[in-house]
């Protein structure tokens, strides 16, 4: 067993715009905020490396 265990940083996730359904993979530690491509709702705010993610996640892909 290593000493600690070190958290991913990074991970892609699928998710689902909650105003227009429009589906899209985005990044988990984005540092801007990341806005639906379609209606432009805001799906991940940026929190200081994480991303706080406000859509739905469908999938979560590593
Ligand atoms: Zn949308």
């Amino acid at each position: 067993m290593p000493k600690y265990f070190k958290e991913p940083k990074s991970k892609f996730l699928k998710v689902e715009c909650n105003k227009c359904s429009e589906k899209q993979i985005i990044f988990n530690s984005a540092s801007n905020e990341i806005k639906c491509r379609n209606c432009g709702e805001t799906l991940a705010e940026s929190t200081g490396g994480k991303a706080k993610i406000k859509a739905k996640i469908r999938k979560t892909l590593e």
